[in-house]
């Protein structure tokens, strides 16, 4: 028999399978961003945002595939397929704001792990000269050429640097701290549907989280170290480094998690340098600062 089971579901439209990650995130994203973020092939999203310094859209049609400074017809084009909001002269009544790479210099991409209290940053510095982003793009809406950067923003910033956070829920209390390394390595991600949540998350890094005792951490294994290689190839002389750490639990309490949290710091380093734990969690606070600006997370006024 049909049967409706309450009036919530019906008008709230929540879709069947709303126990699925990915499809919780979906509406969270849709009604936070308002507009479509359809799953590429590859497991990302495509999203339509606005860079406040070039005053420009641009397309993220991957985790790791853009689409600068789109020509208002382009903008248009997509922000059609993805139902962004659009005024009758075609321009976007609101776009989710990020810095675009060519601006940033850097790839910054933040994404959670769906279904839990986590965040994950990849912050990927572009070369100085000749990034992939200055020659034309060939697309289906003819080529789309982005301006050169500029490259003054380089500076002691590792190359590319990872940054995970994530709960130990109870059905992985027994998980060494190894093995939630490979699960948050391997774990599907996506972009945070509540962008305030992680924003509040990476403060507590920012302002709370102490530097690490050393027997509070362990540096990554190999099969970790293969995977970040696959998220972001070494040069010749640079290889990826880094540590899981489980802080204490007691810190954890600002963010209201009664649950273990699980931090990963890896960055790609010249592999002559071994890197230490305390100066990855100095990197990644230097880093912070540029995560913000990337995303336009103002300071909280107090
Ligand atoms: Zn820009």
């Amino acid at each position: 028999m049909f049967r409706i089971p309450s009036l919530d579901d019906v008008f709230n439209a929540v879709p069947p399978h709303y126990d699925d990650g990915r499809v919780q995130q979906q509406v969270l994203l849709s009604r936070e961003f308002s507009q479509l973020f359809p799953e590429t092939i590859y497991g990302g999203r495509q999203v339509l945002w606005w860079c406040p310094r070039c005053t420009t859209p641009w397309w993220q049609t991957d985790h790791r595939l853009f689409v600068l400074r789109l020509s208002p017809e382009q903008a248009a084009y997509i922000g059609h397929q993805l139902h962004a909001p659009m005024r009758q002269d075609g321009t976007f009544h609101e776009l989710p704001m990020r810095v675009c790479p060519d601006c940033l210099g850097a790839v910054c991409v933040i994404d959670t792990y769906p279904g839990r209290l986590s965040s994950q940053v990849l912050w990927h510095t572009l070369p100085d000269t000749a990034s992939t982003s200055s020659r034309p793009l060939p697309t289906n809406l003819g080529l789309v050429s982005t301006t050169e950067r500029h490259a003054s923003a380089r500076d002691t910033l590792p190359q590319a640097f990872l940054f995970a956070m994530a709960e130990q829920t109870p059905r992985e209390g027994a998980l060494s701290l190894a093995q939630m390394g490979d699960a948050m390595l391997t774990w599907q991600t996506d972009l945070p549907g509540e962008l305030d949540a992680v924003a509040w998350q990476l403060r507590w890094v920012e302002r709370t989280l102490p530097p690490p005792r050393a027997d509070e951490c362990e540096p990554l294994g190999a099969s970790h170290l293969a995977r970040l290689a696959h998220l972001v190839e070494p040069a010749p002389g640079m290889g990826w480094q880094g540590f899981l750490w489980q802080p204490p639990e007691t810190l954890s309490s600002a963010l209201f998690t009664r649950h273990p949290l699980i931090l990963l710091h890896a960055a790609l380093l010249p592999q002559q340098e071994p890197t230490s734990i305390f100066h990855l969690y100095s990197l990644w606070q230097r880093l912070l600062p540029r995560v913000f600006e990337a995303a336009q997370w103002e300071e909280p006024r107090s």
